[in-house]
């Protein structure tokens, strides 16, 4: 069985055009495998009428009691997941479904546990957005161990061993693009353009791209945390440069003690690189006071599954 999981938040434009075109591909799968399909749609408390159309439309959902963000309901629609296949997948069809059948072909030799697609291009999305994306992919990828694939969606198919080893990770911040990746096992990329949204309009607005963004980066590195360590060796190293050559100044040109205004800027510029530090530690702090308290991802309101979760 392929299970499909498929988080939608105020998404009542698009999920019956999706449901009418993953319908296709799944006749073309299950007539020449014979695989049955399971869909797993989850409500991300949605302010809409997106739960409605879900129960008129003879899937399973999960239903949040308030948003819990795309990354909660990713986890919650991988645990409900009972099939040896999972796919996860937009709502919006920027997730080709017809990708799908190369994809399961992929699995089916054995070599490859996950089928996994990426963008090859950003066209249609707004110019700033893609630098700052590229930015993000830089930066990560200089910090992290971890590797995180320049435009790679979330749209993937997994085994289910992949599944299973990406539920073993309990861990309350959960950034699945990193997940994903971490986790291991072999990849086969399938690239495409980039695909407009059918219906309705984009939930990622730049700010919560950004938060995200930054989540991301502390999830997986704490270089961050030692680049307070790494500058202040360097501004040790400068200080005692200066002491120096102040030292040697007054023995050989006697100069008086001058610069009150430069004082004033190296106070300023080191109180505010102890800020900035500060800072970073207080943001893994909050991370670590999360992920103690292991409060649950996320909470069900209404599912038609048994136990979701
Ligand atoms: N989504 C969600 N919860 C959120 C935001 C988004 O479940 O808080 C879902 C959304 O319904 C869609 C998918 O995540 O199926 C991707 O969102 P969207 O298409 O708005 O993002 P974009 O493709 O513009 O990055
Ligand atoms: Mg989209």
């Amino acid at each position: 069985m392929i299970s499909i999981i498929v988080p939608c938040y105020n998404e009542e434009a698009t999920i019956k055009i999706f449901l009418k075109e993953i319908s296709k591909t799944e006749m073309l799968i299950s007539e020449k495998y014979h695989e049955s399909f399971e869909y797993i749609f989850i409500d991300d408390g949605s302010t809409d009428n997106t739960l409605d159309i879900l129960k008129g439309c003879g899937v399973k959902y999960i239903s949040f009691s308030r948003n819990f963000g795309k990354e909660a309901g990713l986890y919650a629609g991988l645990r409900a997941a009972k099939g040896d296949y999972v796919a996860v997948m937009d709502v919006d069809l920027q997730d080709p479904p017809e990708l799908l059948v190369d994809m399961y072909e992929s699995l089916l030799s054995g070599e490859y546990d996950c089928a996994a697609t990426r963008r090859s291009t950003r066209k249609g999305e707004p110019k700033i957005r893609s630098f700052f994306a590229k930015c993000f992919y830089k930066l990560i990828n200089k910090i992290s161990d971890t590797e995180i694939v320049d435009g790679a969606r979330d749209y993937r198919l997994m085994t289910r061993r992949m599944v299973d080893a990406i539920l073993s990770v309990k861990e309350y911040n959960r950034f699945s693009k990193g997940l994903f990746s971490w986790v291991g096992f072999k990849t086969k990329w399938f690239e495409y353009e980039n695909i407009e949204r059918s219906a309705g309009y984009t939930k990622w607005s730049f700010k919560k791209l950004f938060l995200y963004s930054i989540d991301g980066m502390m999830s997986f590195s704490v270089v961050p945390l030692a680049l307070a360590s790494i500058v202040g060796m360097i501004m040790c190293f400068a200080s005692i440069m200066m002491v120096l050559i102040i030292i040697a100044k007054t023995l050989i040109w006697g100069d008086p003690v001058a610069g009150y205004p430069s004082m004033i800027c190296v106070i300023l510029f080191l109180s505010g690189m102890q800020m900035l530090f500060i800072g970073i530690l207080g943001q893994y702090l909050a991370k670590t006071y999360l992920e103690t308290k292991s409060r649950p991802v996320y909470v069900v309101r209404d599912s038609n599954i048994d136990k979701p979760y």
